[in-house]
């Protein structure tokens, strides 16, 4: 008995919709290596199944955030080179020499710590160097930039894998301010030749498909492995070529008929103006689904756009089917994001709704959504 199977609400991994968008990204960044970004369980979409996938079609370096989510995929037979993108402590130095993992570093703290570690393991490690050439999170500054390598150069125990950096605007129509950074960057690279630093790396998804000039060496594409814009305002056609991996349904639990005035769900946001046929499904903020978009959204049923009405609870939410009478039965399968019949939700479409970025939608998913691979 696998009692996973019960669980109605799930999210529906299509793989070969990542083998295609692996080429349309391929295609884009040429001969270049691909770094894939699978940090935060892969954007939702479960990071072991996306890394061995990737893996199977040949990607050999990938990126998580911590060093936690790339220890958790190692444990779980994933046999790659993790690239770790975001700092952390002094303390943790010894779980990334353990595993061989490659971090970014911009403090002296980091440095310090893994040169330390290092020398007391007699082993060696490589890092990446971010310079912050205006993102305004990580990295040092340029100006600072000869400076740290030098100290990096100081420690035999450390090897420079590569310079990096990000962009923070590149998914705009005006990319004056991610031509700066090129700028920046491409001049630090001349700077920097004698270190002979065999990797410079800078874009991301939106730099990939909108800014050639950034490819340089190695590219970090994250959004749009997943079949996902890096903004709805970008503009570039070969991002209409990407095809959406997951798709996310559930199941009608329970069919009721109400009278008109029925106050539904918590706070009786809706009122029933008519005498309607209410349906439930398993699928609430617990799952991932924000209260924000609360009597906001529509969800497929029997092929129809159909109304979410009433406050969305932690567990179940309330769908108005009266445009279904006599078609709709218990079990009926529901589309949250994905197409029934000729209609389609995206993820981009919650995101409007949700005022914020497709990436938060699907990565919001909680793990009680079990992934299964589309067959
Ligand atoms: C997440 C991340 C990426 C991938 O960005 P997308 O916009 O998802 O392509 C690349 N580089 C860094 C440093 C990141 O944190």
């Amino acid at each position: 008995m696998n009692y996973k199977n019960t669980h109605l609400t799930r999210a529906i991994i299509h793989l070969d919709h990542l083998t295609h968008n692996m080429k349309v990204l391929q295609k884009k960044a040429g001969k270049r290596p691909l770094f894939p970004a699978i940090k935060a369980n892969a954007y939702g979409h479960d990071a072991e199944i996306i890394a061995k996938h990737l893996i199977s079609l040949g990607y050999t370096t990938l990126c998580t955030a911590h060093l936690s989510e790339a220890a958790e995929l190692v444990e779980k037979g994933v046999n790659a080179t993790f690239i770790i993108l975001s700092p952390t402590l002094a303390e943790n130095s010894d779980y990334l020499l353990d595993y061989d993992f490659q971090p970014i570093v911009s403090s002296q703290v980091q440095l310090q710590a893994l040169a330390q570690a290092a020398r007391r393991r007699d082993k060696q490690i490589t890092i990446h160097v971010k310079v912050d050439t205006g993102m305004g999170r990580m990295g040092v500054r340029p100006d600072q930039l000869l400076m740290f390598l030098d100290e990096c150069k100081a420690q035999p125990e450390i090897i420079i894998g590569g310079v990096c950096s990000h962009f923070p605007r590149a998914d705009e129509n005006n990319l004056s301010f991610s031509k700066t950074q090129i700028n920046t960057f491409t001049a630090l690279k001349k700077e920097t030749k004698a270190y002979n630093i065999p990797l410079y790396h800078i874009a991301n998804s939106a730099a990939l498909f909108a800014l050639e000039e950034a490819h340089l060496d190695a590219i970090r594409p994250g959004i749009s492995i997943y079949g996902l814009k890096p903004s709805v305002s970008m503009v570039v056609p070969e991002l209409n070529d990407l095809k959406p991996i997951m798709s996310l349904v559930s199941r009608i639990t329970l069919l009721k008929e109400v009278v008109q005035d029925t106050g539904i769900s918590y706070g009786h946001l809706h009122y029933t103006d008519k005498p309607s046929l209410i349906a439930t499904i398993p699928i609430g903020y617990g799952d991932g689904l924000s209260r924000s978009l609360s009597n906001r959204i529509e969800v497929l049923i029997g092929n129809e756009r159909c109304r979410q009405i009433g406050n969305i609870c932690m567990d179940q939410c309330m769908i108005d089917v009266t445009q279904l009478r006599g078609k709709v039965s218990i079990g009926d399968e529901v589309v949250i994001i994905g197409t029934q019949g000729s209609e389609t939700i995206t993820a981009d479409d919650l995101a409007k709704k949700q005022h914020t970025v497709n990436y938060e939608i699907v990565t919001a998913i909680s793990s009680r959504v079990p992934r299964i691979v589309a067959q």
